[in-house]
């Protein structure tokens, strides 16, 4: 079996500020070497259940090139490079998915809470406000591919069961507040993920497919109306209210799709960064 992995960087084992988790930074170079140690650790434990390939996706930030890959397990095929819309090749040959590193949905008191773009202040699936780790998981849905593992804070753990009961959780961190958290000793944290991940394995007939129901709107609330009035120059989106913007399709990907075609254009349209991060 063949599992798709995504990466992201706020809930990685020991990682605890911005700092550490965008290139450019000192501590940069040992939250490259944990984020690589965490996905080792998922692939160990997966590998011991009987999962054979791993292809292993980088969308962290805006260069989406973090993991290093000559240090990466010997089984598992790199996919980086900017932009990636997250899980490109996913197709029927995927027997699951894996989160690893997540974070608290924006709005949540957990580390380094946001979604996507500091711009976003909430997005909502049929009403229900969703964070990335929710977002990833119903694009696998999409392709009938269950995800089965998350790894990274209390809050994205828990937030992630709610949506995907059977997930398995290794928590590597406590959230104290947005800037400030507890954090497992590393071996101890990359211990839980292997086991974890081979718990998920060993169970797959368990998990199901996150599948999102059609017609399906898309909210998004954002930091300031100009940014709201830029992405309702997108056909087919309209202004729900000053700050809120709206999306109704029935195909989840053509929703994706939609939102990271939002996140492009509020980011440019201001001028700004693609996230700026406090
Ligand atoms: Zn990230």
């Amino acid at each position: 079996m063949q599992i798709a992995i995504s990466v992201d960087m706020e809930g990685i084992s020991g990682t605890v500020s911005f700092k550490q988790i965008v290139a450019g930074n000192p501590e940069f170079e040992r939250a490259q070497r944990l984020a690589t140690a965490d996905v080792n650790s998922a692939i160990a434990g997966a590998r011991e259940a009987g999962a054979t390939r791993f292809f292993v996706h980088d969308p962290h930030w805006l260069d989406q090139i973090n993991l290093l890959i000559d240090e990466l397990d010997e089984s598992a095929e790199y996919v980086g490079g900017q932009p990636l819309l997250l899980w490109e090749d996913l197709d029927a040959n995927y027997g699951a998915a894996f989160l690893i590193g997540y974070h608290a949905r924006a709005g949540q008191p957990g580390i380094m809470s946001h979604a996507f773009s500091d711009l976003i202040c909430d997005i909502r699936l049929n009403g229900r406000s969703v964070g990335e780790g929710t977002l990833a998981a119903a694009l696998a849905g999409y392709y009938g591919i269950p995800t089965i593992l998350v790894t990274g804070d209390d809050y994205v753990c828990a937030d992630m069961q709610a949506w995907c009961p059977a997930i398995e959780t290794a928590e590597t961190k406590v959230s104290i507040t947005r800037y400030a958290t507890r954090c497992l000793p590393v071996e101890e944290a990359q211990a839980n993920i292997r086991q974890a991940a081979r718990r998920a394995v060993a169970g797959l007939a368990d998990h199901k497919p996150l599948k999102i129901q059609p017609p399906i709107t898309l909210e998004v609330r954002w930091r300031n109306n100009q940014t709201a009035r830029s992405v309702a120059l997108m056909p087919s989106v309209d202004i729900k209210d000053q700050e809120t913007t709206r999306f109704v399709h029935d195909d989840f990907a053509e929703v994706y799709r939609a939102l990271k075609a939002m996140v492009h254009i509020a980011t440019s349209s201001l001028n700004a960064g693609y996230l700026q991060m406090p």
